[in-house]
């Protein structure tokens, strides 16, 4: 998500959009475009500055519960 970090891509979060709303993704099989984060800090900064709706390329719910990893 443009945050410079280079990380193998298995150990990276992936968050998707379901049904408008952003989604973890812990098992990286849900279907779609998927937005990828180096951890929870990170996918909290771009959260907050827009970065998944960049990447999905529409407006993204910014609700932090989901990015509660079980
Ligand atoms: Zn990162």
């Amino acid at each position: 998500m443009g945050c410079g970090t280079s990380t193998d891509k298995s150990r990276l979060q992936r968050f998707v959009l379901v049904d408008g709303r952003l989604q973890a993704d812990p098992q990286q099989r849900l279907p779609g475009r998927g937005a990828y984060a180096c951890d929870d800090a990170c996918a909290r900064r771009a959260l907050a500055r827009g970065g998944f709706s960049r990447s999905f390329r529409r407006a993204v719910p910014t609700d932090p519960d989901l990015l509660h990893s079980p």
